[in-house]
Parts: structure tokens; sequence; C-alpha cells
């Protein structure tokens, strides 16, 4: 059976020539880099070269700061709980405004610290499911704000937030500025000089790269304490054994991911388009998010009459791997608020599955993820049909 992956937003295929880079690190050049030995010594100059191409892939200073992590969760809770103990602890700036959509390693964070006495403010979102410039100029009180945390791209919709402007402003009025930017490397262009922010966290697994390491960049100058302590590794920022061969890939992946975005933004775009007016064609779809407000590789799409999970599984059964893109908060079975934000109906809610794409993804996998959903849709919608009848 064709197997089509299309859950690129979970995580990606490491691209073999990451692969083939990070071998050597296991079997042959395995020494600890703090090692004054040659096995050490080593290595070095591969996690120098690793280095400099997460610097130039994000477009970091020499005189900032980016650490190697484990993932990006670890990233997104080193900055919200240095934040926490350098500013909001220590100063009257108790307040982080942040969005309703954050991944939990942020969310969960911010509810975490609000326990401790943060003061967390969720900034509305606008008809197009994103947070607004103006909106950010009326909730930010410099006096009262310790940080602004906003994701880049939502995993879920694909939607890109302004973070440029936003960045630029909250900069402007003193406030320090952190994006979650899992979403948005590999897909947009992400460059924190054009885009002033103080943190960036990002993650391997999601461009191409190995899972088990991301990546925090830090402005010179921002406060930061280390969430993990216990040696002096990453400058003292981070403790813990350098990951040589998850360094060595990451920063391949995000060389390779930055060389990819043209054919990001015309490939798979065109592939991604293709799909989405195959779905829009099917009667009662809607696709969440203006497409032009979007990355270039996802799809949040709803079904109307088809229960998302229903339909993950039936895809499943030919080969095909989508996700329900966590349309509802898992326990309380609210909508998701992106849903809410731009009009959808709340029955709608239960129906959404993400489909997003990656530079590997053929057309061949897509003609045959079309064919496959057609029939899905219709077969599902007639089963619910002839139960909704039976019922009456
Ligand atoms: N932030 C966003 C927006 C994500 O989509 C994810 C993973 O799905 C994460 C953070 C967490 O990344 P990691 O798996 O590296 O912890």
């Amino acid at each position: 059976m064709q197997r089509v992956y299309l859950d690129n937003n979970a995580t990606t295929i490491v691209d073999p020539k990451v692969k083939e880079a990070m071998e050597v690190y296991f079997c042959q050049q395995y020494g600890n880099p703090n090692s004054l030995h040659e096995f050490g010594t080593e290595v070095h100059p591969a996690m120098r070269i690793a280095l400099d191409r997460l610097y130039a892939g994000i477009g970091a200073r020499d005189e900032d700061d980016v650490i190697v992590t484990s993932c990006a969760t670890e990233s997104n809770n080193t900055v919200l709980k240095a934040i926490y103990w350098e500013v909001i602890a220590k100063t009257q700036k108790k307040r982080i405004l942040t969005t309703p959509v954050e991944h939990p390693s942020v969310s969960q964070v911010c509810e975490f610290l609000q326990n401790q006495g943060a003061e967390i403010v969720e900034l509305p979102l606008n008809q197009d499911g994103i947070v607004d410039l103006e909106t950010l100029k009326a909730f930010l009180e410099p006096e009262k704000t310790a940080l602004v945390s906003i994701m880049w791209a939502n995993n879920e919709t694909g939607l890109i937030f302004p973070i440029k402007d936003m960045a630029t402003y909250t900069h402007s009025v003193g406030v320090l500025f952190h994006t979650d930017a899992v979403q948005a490397i590999g897909k947009i262009p992400v460059n924190v000089q054009e885009a002033p922010v103080d943190y960036l966290s990002f993650s391997a697994h999601k461009f191409h790269g190995p899972k088990g390491v991301g990546g925090l960049y830090i402005r010179k100058g921002a406060p930061f304490v280390p969430l993990l302590h216990g040696g002096e590794h990453m400058g003292g920022k981070r403790s813990g054994t350098i990951n040589v061969a998850g360094m060595v890939g990451m920063g391949l992946a995000m060389e390779l991911a930055n060389e990819a975005l043209p054919y990001e933004h015309t490939e798979v775009r065109r592939l991604r388009d293709k799909l989405e007016e195959a779905i829009l064609s099917l009667s009662d779809t809607m696709v969440i998010g203006k497409r032009e407000h979007r990355v270039p590789n996802t799809i949040l799409a709803s079904f109307r009459g088809v229960e998302g999970e229903a339909l993950i599984w039936d895809l499943n059964k030919y080969g095909i791997a989508a996700s329900t893109g966590s349309a509802c908060a898992s326990e309380s079975l609210e909508p998701n608020p992106v849903m809410v934000a731009i009009g959808v109906d709340r029955e709608l809610s239960h129906t959404a599955v993400r489909f997003s794409l990656s530079r590997f993804t053929t057309e061949k996998e897509i003609d045959y993820t079309i064919e496959v959903l057609t029939n899905s849709v219709k077969r599902l919608r007639e089963i619910s049909s002839t139960y909704t009848k039976k019922r009456r």
C-alpha cells in the first residue's frame, strides 16, 4: 500500500544529507567536546560549523547567543522561566502578554507561572485568526509588562503572525519580545535583525533535522538565567553534555531548509494549493485562515458532517497520515480559538483535519490523497446520515 506523510507540522523526515553528516559522531568521533584529549577536541570544528550555520540561518550577530537545547519545549520553558526569575520576581513588571493559540510549551508554562504570581494576558485574535499590531499596542502597558511571547506561525492553521512589526514596536517601548519560531523556520524567512526579537525558539525535527535537539536565540544583553545548571556548557547558559551529532544535524538542516525556501514557496505551495482546491471543491468544506496569511505547507480544513478523528482513521487505513490539528482543547472540548475568531460555527470545530506538506512531498502523493480523501469524505458522510436517520 502507498504511504503518504502529510503530518510535517508534527515532525519531518530527516534529510538523508543530514543523517549522513551526523553518522560520524556516533562511532568514530564520539569524544566529549569538553575533554582535553584529541577525542574531545576533534569534534570542535564540526560544532563551530554547526553554530555558524545556526547564526547565519536566523541572522544572529556574533555577540548574540544561540544555545543548543534538547527541544523547543525546553527553549520555551527556558525563556519564560528566566523572565519570571529575572524580571517578574524582582520588579513591578508582572505581566506576560501572549496569545490563546500558543503551543502548550508556552501556554502551560504561562499557566504555571500564573500560579507563582505572574499576570498572564491573552491578546484577542482578529477576524483573520491572528493578533494584529493595533491589538498589541492597545494592550501593551510597558511599565507593567515583562515579556511579550507570540508565536511566529501557528502549528494548527499555519497562520503567520506579524512578528517583525510587533517585535519592532515592543522593542521601541522597552519591553522584551520572545517568539516561538518552530513552525516558521524552513517555511518563511526568519531573521532576528529584521524582526528584532530578544528570544527565539526553534526545533530541528520540524525542518528535516533530528529529534531531541532544539535551539534558543538570546539577543546580547537580554536578561537570562539557565534552566539547567551543572556545568559550563553553552557558555554556562545550558548545562549538559552537548549532543554533538544533533547539533551538527540541526546546523546542516537549518542551512538546507533556508536554501530550499524558494522551492517551499513555489512547489510545496503549488502542491498544497492543489490539495486545498480539491478539498474546497467538495461540498460543505472550508479551510481555516486566508491562504495568503499562511505558511506554504499547511491546510486546516473542515468537512461538515464528518468527525475529524473518523477521517484521520479512514485516511490512515489507506496509508495517509494527517492530523486532527487539535481542533478542540482536549479536556474542555472548547472549540479552537482561531475558529471562533474567524466566525466558524461551533459545530464545525470537531471536523477539522490538518494536512501539512514538506519539500519531500510529491505530486503523485497529493493526487493519491485527493482520490482517497474524496472517497472517504463521501463514505463517512453516508454513514453519518444513515446513522442519523436510524436514530430519528
Ligand atoms: N512550538 C510549536 C509551535 C510546535 O509546533 C511544537 C511542536 O509541535 C513545539 C513548540 C515543541 O517542539 P519540540 O517538539 O521540539 O519540543
